[in-house]
């Protein structure tokens, strides 16, 4: 990266770099790769490239939609530029599906498609491993008001709508994803961090039977081998479709 652009956060798949212009931010996406709070760790060379330009895709698609994001556009292959938030320290985590921690923590099985979207909301805190957290514990720590929470909620629900839907159309399957959102210097709300295989779980809906394919960071968590095939597969069909 360019040295006139001074590193100002370095998280476990992404750096963040100061712009002359203050509201700016540009966002170098690594190939790193890690699992379970960082206890797995990995380097899968051409990830950050694919992550970024999946991203980018699915964030012109929801601007397209009227969702605020912080996206304004991409730099190069695995850099994008994006407007400057202040992150909300919360994980929204959606799911359609049943799968991964829901089940290890419930009795609900695995591969159950659930009634109605479900929102699981976890604290960002790498020292605590990431708890899921309350409303009302939300409210006692002042991470935000009742008010923004639940248009972060909503905002959420809208995007499920229209990410199941681009999905579909490339024959995957959303089985839940997890968003990031932030403050803008006037204080609007912006979906940040990235959409990809690394936040959202996808599963090929071009399967004769009913076996699960994962083309998402699955492949790296339960050892599944073939992730840089499947996250360039989703970036295929991204590409041919739009
Ligand atoms: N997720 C994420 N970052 C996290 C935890 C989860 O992006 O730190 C995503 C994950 O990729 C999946 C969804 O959130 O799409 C739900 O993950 P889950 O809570 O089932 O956790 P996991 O099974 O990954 O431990």
């Amino acid at each position: 990266m360019n040295n006139k652009y001074e590193l100002i956060y370095e998280g476990k798949a992404k750096k963040v770099f100061s712009h002359s212009e203050s509201d700016k931010v540009i966002i170098e996406f690594k190939d790193d790769a890690t699992a379970f709070n960082a206890l797995k760790k990995a380097k899968f060379e051409g990830k950050g490239k694919l992550n970024c330009l999946i991203s980018a895709k699915i964030f012109e698609h929801l601007i397209k939609n009227n969702i605020p994001t912080h996206f304004i556009e991409l730099k190069n292959e695995n850099i994008m530029m994006a407007k400057k938030i202040k992150v909300i320290p919360l994980e929204i985590v959606l799911r359609n599906t049943a799968y991964g921690s829901l089940c290890k923590q419930t009795t609900i099985k695995s591969g159950t498609v659930l009634a109605k979207p479900l929102i699981d909301i976890y604290l960002k805190n790498d020292e605590l491993n990431d708890p899921l957290i309350t409303k009302d514990r939300i409210e006692l720590m002042k991470i935000l008001s009742s008010k923004d929470l639940d248009s972060i909620i909503n905002l959420t629900l809208k995007i499920n709508g229209i990410l199941k839907s681009f999905f579909k159309n490339i024959q995957l399957q959303l089985v839940d994803f997890k968003l990031e959102f932030g403050y803008d210097s006037k204080n609007n709300i912006l979906l940040g961090d990235e959409i990809s295989p690394d936040n959202c779980r996808l599963w090929d809906l071009n399967q004769k039977n009913d076996t699960i394919v994962s083309l998402d960071k699955d492949r790296f968590r339960n050892d599944l081998g073939g992730l840089i095939e499947a996250y360039s597969e989703i970036n295929r069909r991204i590409n041919n479709f739009i």
